[in-house]
């Protein structure tokens, strides 16, 4: 059962968990879900979501540290996976891992993603 997103519509992030929508996923536990972005800003590009929806890292509730760190642990298995951090000699090691946060942060879907970008040298500070 998809949550509400924008306009009464269906999230779309919820729709991608429920399998309505299709996505190519890399990592999953029983309440997480990791699969690569559409339009990549880098040679990998994953997202890290809750398969609960909540909207994003400030709609986080003060009893959300176990989810929060479900999320960081599937984090770390994506950047292990993709060859990212480096333990494995697959390039150069190092990744970040982005959370924005409403419009002034660039937010465009609003079900909470870390965006866990790698294998390429990144830039600071963000446009
Ligand atoms: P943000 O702008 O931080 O909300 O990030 C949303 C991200 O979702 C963007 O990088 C989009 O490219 C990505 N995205 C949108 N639709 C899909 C989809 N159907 N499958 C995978 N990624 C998507």
């Amino acid at each position: 059962m998809s949550a509400p997103g924008q306009n009464g519509s269906p999230c779309l992030f919820c729709r991608i968990v429920a399998g309505e929508i299709a996505s190519e996923r890399v990592h999953e536990t029983p309440t997480t879900l990791a699969f690569r972005d559409v339009n990549p800003q880098a040679p990998v590009h994953v997202l890290v979501i809750p398969k609960v929806h909540v909207a994003h890292a400030h709609a986080l509730g003060d009893d959300s540290d176990g989810l929060v760190g479900e999320l960081f642990a599937s984090i770390r298995q994506v950047a292990s996976l993709e060859g990212l951090a480096g333990a494995d000699g697959v390039g150069e090691p190092g990744y970040r891992v982005v959370a924005n946060v409403g419009t002034n942060g660039g937010m465009s879907v609003p079900h909470l993603h870390f965006h866990v970008l790698g294998a390429r040298r990144l830039l600071w500070p963000p446009g």
